[in-house]
């Protein structure tokens, strides 16, 4: 054992690989069941979309959450993990006919409908299997997160959702449709939020929408505020398990919630970051004149973040005691992005050592690729080894 991982365990498994801790996972959602259970009418979703692995879907589903999806293909690995239909929502801005007509076969939950053209469509496709489809407008409430700007989501800049100023109207043009029954409101404003403030301008926003709705007799009986609660990248041992009370007691404080309605939250990140690793070995130390190269066996092909938005991991060397040095770290992939992290200090490396990049979780294997012919790295779960 180094620190968490069973290190002779790891070291059998061909690498590079994810590895999940099942303990940690287990442990993050109990306090998600605790902290919300004191909280009349939410109800959690887990944005599939962070990681579909079946093990950890399996997981998920037993703490008894339910899903959010955003492609047909998540509607299917959510069905086969066991998740109940009617625990089932699903997003996104370009749903396809299969895709819309697969959630109404499986009688989901809720479309969280972003379009005029796209509620249209889906009015037709369930006129056609004579059933009625249950919608939630996804409003853009043009609340900025202070997060990266590739993963904020709530700004009238951002593809996302219905512009707030058109929600009366698209109430009424859904009140005309036959196979559509609006059921609620729908708001994401981004990722890797830390900032309360920022989850409390969305409050503050669904607050005045409410009271827009109110003035006229309209009321909605589910409000769903998407996800977005961020992880401590730099402290994964510290701080394992997100602040879940902070996030559910800001919602329940300043949120105003009408008779009977049900608050629903999309909590990816937050749930599957911390116990995720990607284990990768060291395959050379190359010595430039100006800098030391750790070059390992996982690339961006494995684990994205770094290279599509500069994020940080921390690395630790699993292998070595020496003393620390500093390395960039890199993948073997053909282009100069594929760098997990620059002048960073590991324990002096060598061939072989294995070398973990924690916080790995959510958006790694999920977002694996194939690129230069690269295997899809393979996700193991602590009690399966
Ligand atoms: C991605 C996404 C989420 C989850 O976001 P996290 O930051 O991982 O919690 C929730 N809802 C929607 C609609 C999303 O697209």
């Amino acid at each position: 054992m180094k620190g968490i991982f069973p290190l002779e365990k790891l070291e059998r498994i061909q690498t590079p690989f994810y590895y999940y801790d099942a303990e940690l996972l287990r442990q993050t959602l109990r306090t998600i069941t605790q902290e919300v259970s004191k909280h009349e009418g939410f109800c959690v979703h887990y944005a599939v979309k962070a990681n579909a692995n079946p093990k950890v879907l399996k997981i998920i589903r037993e703490a008894g959450l339910g899903v959010d999806c955003v492609s047909g293909g998540e509607i299917e690995a959510s069905v086969k993990a066991g998740f109940p239909s009617q625990r089932i929502v699903y997003a996104g801005v370009g749903k396809s006919d299969w895709e819309i007509n697969l959630g109404l076969d499986n009688d989901i939950f809720c479309f969280n409908v972003e379009s005029i053209p796209e509620l249209e469509v889906i009015n037709q496709l369930a006129a056609a299997k004579g059933k009625v489809a249950r919608v939630a407008f996804r409003l853009n409430p043009n609340v900025g997160a202070h997060t990266h700007a590739n993963i904020t989501t709530g700004l009238a800049e951002n593809k996302f959702g219905i512009d707030m100023r058109d929600m009366l109207p698209v109430m009424e043009e859904a009140s005309q449709m036959s196979n559509i029954k609006v059921v609620g409101l729908h708001f994401h404003i981004g990722s890797q939020i830390l900032d309360m403030g920022d989850f409390e301008a969305l409050c503050n926003r669904v607050n005045e929408l409410q009271n827009e709705l109110e003035r006229h007799r309209i009321r909605v009986e589910h409000i769903n505020v998407g996800g977005g609660l961020g992880v401590d990248y730099q402290h994964p041992n510290r701080v394992p398990i997100p602040d879940f009370k902070d996030f559910f007691d800001t919602y329940a404080k300043k949120l105003k919630l009408r008779d009977g309605q049900t608050l629903h939250f999309e909590l990816g990140r937050a749930v599957v970051a911390q116990c995720g690793t990607l284990i990768t070995r060291t395959l050379y130390i190359k010595e430039g004149h100006v800098k030391k190269f750790c070059i390992v066996d996982a690339g961006f092909t494995d684990l994205i973040r770094p290279a599509l938005y500069q994020a940080y991991h921390k690395i630790e060397n699993l292998s070595s005691d020496e003393a620390p040095e500093a390395y960039d770290v890199v993948g073997p992939i053909c282009e100069s992005t594929d760098v997990f992290a620059k002048q960073i200090d590991l324990n002096k490396a060598h061939r072989g050592d294995l070398i973990a990049i924690r916080s790995a979780g959510a958006y790694g294997e999920s977002m694996a690729s194939q690129y230069n012919c690269r295997k899809l790295p393979v996700g193991y779960i602590s009690e399966e080894l």
